[in-house]
């Protein structure tokens, strides 16, 4: 080894910025971090080839006179904390000052500023760090930067560089980061000479999600209710359920304005969603977690994207609240909706014969809840038998007054037909039956006892081996949810209970058949480890019987039971039991409206 040396400036700031200057997206953040900092409002970033070859972000904040410009590129120059209480307590973005030194040594980087009311503004341009040149120049008030050329001298690291596209797409989601975080700054971005968004200074959340993503996403956010209670504030907008994506995109977190990531912030909207999301799916959330600076550590990671807090579990549980109790109310506006409608169906009152339709093709455009895969579109093939039309009891015309929903009928055996104020709703059948016995199941467990019925006969089976060691472990657990079952030999087992409310007609083809469910659900090697709530919905889902068809009572009493759940828009695999198609939509269909 040779002798210690200090390293000289230049290569320090180049060290520095391996960590916090990745890619484009990262010199992007550090400058609309600043730009936010200085009070801008309208915040503009243009760039060039993925932001390789330039990267410019002009803002309207409040400037720097020479010396500050000066200072700025220093490392550790900020303007932004001071003392180590500053530091325990960081109520901006930006507070290491490091960013621009380091991305002023990997670029050719050329900085103007100028302060509101300042005669003249700063021009200074450096190149791979060396400053080269600063003189009198800036045009707007505010700062403007551009940086060229990014890692020009460090060939290994631009090496790692993806391509334009890739590079794009991350400075992108990067913009789109920031643009949610301050709805009520503007922002526009302009790829490679063209303006790929403009986004005006937003009066809320919704407008801002609006201008980003479209209405039809802001149509199916959950405004968070905000509490006062509690030394953590939620606020933001949420997906109802069902609303779920295949990555993490769109599962937004800010903490004090901040885009973080953070496994206890994770964990929480999974918890807070409970049953409400597929397995593999995340949350759709643009959530606001504001709490003291100092319960919270920024300072744990070189781009800022991780925190710490100092309660967890605080934490945790403010989310974990906001999220239930929204998607909670959520669940009571969307019942309003099944008020029937002033005129009852003629239908119900007289059945008449079902002439057969044309056929029509209905694709349903919107849905309840709209799922992020695009909806199979429905054939209805002329077939009598296909809509079955019954008789309601005498009472039930008289009832289904006082009722939210009104009954048409039952498509295919599987789908009831309801008529509500908005037009049609389509429920499975399968899926809100799932649905119903799941929530009794859990509530029954959650209350310490579900109801068990003695079989006649109590009966065995043998089981694989491999499935007998399951079984055997989760014993306790199926015992738990009503199931009777106890080994009885070598891998054999003898089942003699089930749940009173599982119409299960053989027991052992049942049992199997949640054996099966719950391993595939696991790929097998993870089975010994499945939790209460996997086995809950497993079980269900075998109870219930494909295409079984149910007389009128039955229908009216599972739909009745199904908004009666706490997430009812959903199976607890997260599929919709149930489909709006609105009247408007009809009227499109039908071309009365355009
Ligand atoms: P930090 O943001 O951590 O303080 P930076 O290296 O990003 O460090 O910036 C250094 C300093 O330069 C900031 O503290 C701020 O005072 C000043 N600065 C940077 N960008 C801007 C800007 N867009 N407008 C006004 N001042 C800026
Ligand atoms: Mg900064």
């Amino acid at each position: 080894m040779s002798r210690i040396r200090l390293l000289p400036e230049i290569l320090a700031s180049q060290v520095a910025a391996g960590e916090v200057i990745e890619r484009p997206a990262s010199v992007v953040k550090e400058l609309v971090e600043n730009s936010i900092d200085a009070g801008a409002r309208k915040i503009e970033v243009s760039i060039r080839r993925g932001g390789i070859s330039l990267i410019r972000v002009v803002d309207d904040g409040c400037g720097m006179d020479r010396d500050d410009a000066l200072l700025s590129l220093e490392r550790h120059a900020t303007s932004k904390i001071r003392t180590a209480a500053d530091l325990a307590a960081i109520a901006t973005l930006g507070f290491r000052g490091e960013a621009l030194p380091s991305i002023a040594s990997v670029s050719r980087f050329r900085l103007t500023t100028r302060e509101p009311d300042a005669v003249a503004g700063t021009e200074i341009i450096v190149a791979g760090g060396k400053i080269e040149t600063v003189r009198d120049g800036g045009e707007a008030p505010g700062t403007q930067i551009e940086v060229r050329s990014i890692f020009y001298n460090l060939p290994a690291r631009r090496k790692f560089l993806r391509s334009e596209n890739t590079e794009s797409r991350n400075l992108e989601h990067q913009l789109h980061l920031q643009a949610t975080g301050h709805p009520e700054i503007a922002f526009v971005f302009v790829r490679d000479e063209r303006v790929a968004f403009q986004l005006p200074a937003a009066p809320s959340l919704a407008d801002r999600i609006r201008d980003l993503h479209g209405k039809e996403l802001v149509d199916r956010l959950l405004a968070v209710e905000e509490r006062n209670d509690s030394t953590v504030r939620i606020r933001g907008l949420i997906g109802q359920a069902g609303v779920s994506r295949q990555t993490r995109a769109q599962q937004l977190v800010f903490v004090n304005g901040r885009a973080v990531e953070n496994a206890v912030l994770t964990a929480a909207l999974r918890e807070g969603y409970h049953t409400a999301l597929m397995k593999g799916q995340f949350p759709v959330t643009f959530l606001f977690v504001d709490l003291d600076p100092g319960a919270v550590d920024v300072n744990v990671h070189p781009a800022k994207r991780e925190v710490r807090f100092r309660d967890p579990n605080g934490v945790r549980e403010a989310i974990v609240g906001a999220v239930r109790r929204t998607l909670e109310s959520g669940r009571h506006q969307w019942q309003q909706q099944f008020r029937a409608p002033a005129v009852p169906v003629a239908g119900i009152a007289d059945p008449g014969p079902v002439t057969a339709p044309a056929p029509v093709s209905i694709e349903p455009g919107s849905t309840i809840p709209a799922t992020t895969e695009a909806l199979p579109s429905l054939h209805v093939q002329p077939n009598e038998s296909l809509v079955s039309h019954w008789e309601p009891p005498p009472s039930a015309a008289a009832t289904s007054r006082s009722q939210q929903f009104q009954i048409i009928g039952v498509l295919n055996k599987l789908y009831v037909l309801m008529e509500n104020q908005d037009g049609l709703v389509l429920v499975d059948q399968h899926a809100a039956h799932e649905r119903i016995l799941f929530e009794e199941l859990r509530r029954r467990m959650e209350e310490q006892g579900v109801p068990s019925q003695r079989l006649l006969l109590a009966q065995t089976f043998e089981l694989a081996p491999r499935d007998a060691e399951w079984v055997e472990r989760n014993a306790a657990t199926l015992q738990k949810m009503g199931i009777g079952i106890e080994p009885f030999g070598q891998n054999a087992f003898k089942i003699d209970s089930l749940p009173t409310f599982l119409d299960v007609a053989d027991p052992v083809t049942f049992m199997r058949k949640v054996i099966d469910g719950l391993k595939s659900a696991s790929n097998g090697s993870s089975a010994m480890r499945l939790g209460e709530e996997m086995i809950a919905k497993t079980v269900c889902r075998h109870a219930v019987k494909a295409n079984d068809p149910l007389r009128y009572l039955e229908v009216e009493k599972l739909v009745t039971d199904l908004l009666q759940c706490d997430l009812p828009y959903c199976c607890p695999h997260g599929r919709p039991t149930m489909i709006q198609i609105s009247l408007t939509e009809l009227e499109k269909k039908f071309g009365r409206k355009v």
